[in-house]
């Protein structure tokens, strides 16, 4: 890997961040707060928030095995993957790398901040070859974007290849692990320490069932770490969704058995499509939803709709004609989806 210095566009590197009153004052033992031009009624919502979450932070990090300081939060992921364009990417000169398809937000990023987006197409089983992403790089590439299990395909991408592209690239790796929980392949968090190029993001939008709180987790080495706080806004994490987030934490076990419960409700409901006349193909999937090819996609989404259930069309994605991205719902939201489908003509 290049020394961060090189990676970092060079404003950022010198920036100096806003201080707020929360950061000036860190200790706990004063009661009397007059620095932060706070109204001193309507407690609780009166007082701004930690601006670096440390509270979360301390339950976030025996969960996820990693140090504190390793852990960015922002107001969902997609806060982290706008940073990391911001802090890395030199607008009209730097590229970044990504496999296609995969999660669209990686491309709007990269067109708002004005930075060239190369995508390398994914084979016919929905893999990549490491060579052929680093052969998409030159030295204007700050970033290679992955994720796994993949959105739209669903699929994990092979261990071995994300092993030769962190070993290989000389800037850093953002690996998007949204649905890893659902995966019985272990997360390459336990890999930061070895990989100083290596940005893992998670969420609490899927298995943790907060995608209305809008939390998104960034793990990397703290000098990564340091510079994505550097460049945030001073609040970014609201204090209502530090709060639930740590319910949620609290009872740990509930998501764990809502995972269980999901994923056998995604075997229940692959059982179901194979049986399907409308249905081509399913591919493999370690998400929460899975990628189905179908005779007519287009028309089969509309019938849904009339019946006032939603699928997410997916034909005009590169490598998914004719293909819907079906999520993994309740047994009687399941079973209404599968009930529609047999009656399709
Ligand atoms: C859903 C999803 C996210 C989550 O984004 P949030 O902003 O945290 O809700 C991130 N990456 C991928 C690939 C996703 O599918």
């Amino acid at each position: 890997m290049k020394a961060l210095k090189e990676l970092t566009r060079p404003n950022i590197w010198e920036l100096k961040p806003y201080s707020s009153a929360r950061d000036e004052y860190k200790g706990v033992e004063a009661s009397v707060f007059l620095d932060a031009n706070e109204n001193p009624y309507n407690t609780p919502f009166n007082r701004y928030p930690d601006p670096l979450q440390r509270d979360l932070k301390e339950m976030i990090a025996p969960i996820k095995r990693v140090k504190p300081e390793s852990i960015f939060l922002g107001n969902g992921s997609d806060e982290a993957i706008d940073l990391v364009f911001r802090a890395f990417c030199e607008p009209d000169k730097d590229n970044v790398v990504a496999i296609d398809p995969t999660y669209g937000m990686y491309q709007v990023c990269a067109d708002v901040n004005n930075v060239e987006y190369r995508k390398v197409l994914l084979n016919e089983d929905f893999q990549f070859s490491a060579d052929e992403i680093l052969t998409a790089t030159d030295e204007h590439t700050k970033l290679i974007f992955l994720c796994s299990p993949n959105n739209p395909t669903g699929n994990e991408l092979l261990r071995s290849e994300i092993e030769k592209v962190l070993n290989s690239f000389e800037g850093l790796v953002v690996l998007d692990e949204a649905y890893i929980d659902f995966s019985d392949k272990p997360s390459f968090l336990s890999e930061l320490d070895k990989h100083p190029n290596l940005i893992v993001l998670q969420t609490f939008s899927k298995a943790g069932g907060c995608a209305a709180i809008r939390l998104g987790m960034a793990f990397a080495s703290r000098d990564i770490i340091d510079i994505l706080n550097k460049i945030k806004y001073p609040y970014n994490v609201n204090q209502l969704t530090q709060q639930q987030a740590m319910q949620v934490l609290k009872k740990y076990d509930q998501v764990e058995a809502w995972v269980k419960k999901l994923i056998g409700e995604r075997s229940y409901l692959i059982e179901a499509f194979t049986a399907l006349p409308c249905v081509e193909k399913i591919y493999p999937t370690d998400a929460n939803f899975f990628l189905t090819k179908v005779t007519d996609a287009k028309s089969i989404y509309n019938y849904l709709v009339g019946k006032g259930i939603i699928v997410r069309n997916r034909s005009s994605i590169a490598l998914c004609k004719d293909c819907l991205r079906i999520t993994v719902g309740t047994r009687q939201e399941n079973d209404q989806l599968i009930e529609a489908l047999q009656q399709y003509k």
